[in-house]
């Protein structure tokens, strides 16, 4: 390989808004048929914010919004952070949690109030309204968090996230350039599927916790696929790092960064379909 033709493909890279760690990461992208998208923050904005409040008969909403609002507010995850704003909006300030404990790709729990309080995905069961109210939240693509305390469920709080304008059309592309587009995500596989009905995407992988993220890429990798992820999240760093290539989103967490190949700086998942274009191109001029 010629070095010069490398430098040439980093430096349009960056004229894209692609930075490349280093010349030897192009090699990789050239057999890459399978490209991984994480769904929140990656397809989706992951700006969310609170549309719906469903409690169970007798149950005060602004009480389930107060109690679910105190302790989200400790949480820094995109669906923490439209609880507690949405629930500091429509039932005014906030009690303190008197503790907290976060539960990784489920959700957190605490005592509020004299309450032990658990919020996310953390009831096994729900009573039949709940439990209809949850169903019709995801089918609209948006994440149903279970609110409840003393055991009890109690209330579902609809979040809804949006799909970054650019993301249908970036499917396309990658298509176009032969990657089959598999979305992954922590979240409901309902609200999964109706996100890549809505992208293009037709195989999904739902319901993942943060520490498999992992595994499912070096499934892929088993079934003879050769994987390109993106991600923006702490949770898609492990992935990020292990995928034949890593792409990362500029507008992600340091830790994704800093485990993948390349930075989209932008945040436009386009520009992954742009890095793979490029890198090939840069390719075979070489050979
Ligand atoms: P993703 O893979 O989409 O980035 P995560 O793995 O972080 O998502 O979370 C998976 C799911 O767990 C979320 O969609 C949500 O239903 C639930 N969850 C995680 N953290 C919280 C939280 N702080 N509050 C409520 N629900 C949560
Ligand atoms: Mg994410």
């Amino acid at each position: 390989a010629t070095p010069t033709a490398l430098m040439v493909g980093t430096g349009r890279g960056a004229q894209l808004g692609i930075l490349i760690k280093g010349p030897e990461v192009l090699e990789s992208t050239r057999r890459v048929d399978t490209v991984v998208l994480d769904k929140t923050g990656t397809v989706t904005t992951g700006r969310m914010s609170l549309q719906e409040v469903y409690v169970a008969e007798g149950t005060d909403e602004k009480q389930v919004l107060r109690l679910a609002g105190a302790l989200e507010h400790a949480s820094e995850h995109p669906v923490a952070r439209a609880v507690a704003a949405g629930a500091e909006e429509r039932a005014g300030a906030l009690p303190e949690a008197e503790s907290f404990e976060n539960v990784p790709g489920r959700g957190v729990r605490g005592r509020v109030e004299g309450h032990e309080v658990a919020v996310g995905r953390l009831f096994e069961e729900l009573p039949p309204e709940l439990a209809r109210a949850a169903r019709e939240a995801e089918n609209g693509g948006r994440t149903a968090v279970v609110v409840g305390w003393d055991g009890t469920a109690r209330g579902v709080l609809a979040v809804a996230d949006t799909i970054k304008e650019t993301s249908a059309e970036a499917v396309r592309e990658l298509r176009a350039l032969g990657l089959a587009p598999v979305l992954l995500t922590g979240d409901n596989r309902t609200v999964a599927r109706a996100v890549a009905e809505a992208v293009g995407i037709d195989e999904v992988i739902a319901e993942v916790l943060p520490e498999d993220k992992v595994d499912v890429v070096r499934r892929l990798q088993a079934e003879g696929r050769v994987v390109a992820m993106v991600g923006d999240g702490v949770n898609d760093a492990a992935a990020l790092a292990v995928a034949d290539l890593g792409l990362a989103l500029g507008t992600g967490t340091d830790a994704a960064i800093e485990a993948g190949d390349l930075t989209l700086v932008r945040g436009d998942l386009r520009v992954a379909a742009d890095a793979i274009r490029l890198s090939r191109r840069t390719l075979a001029t070489i050979k």
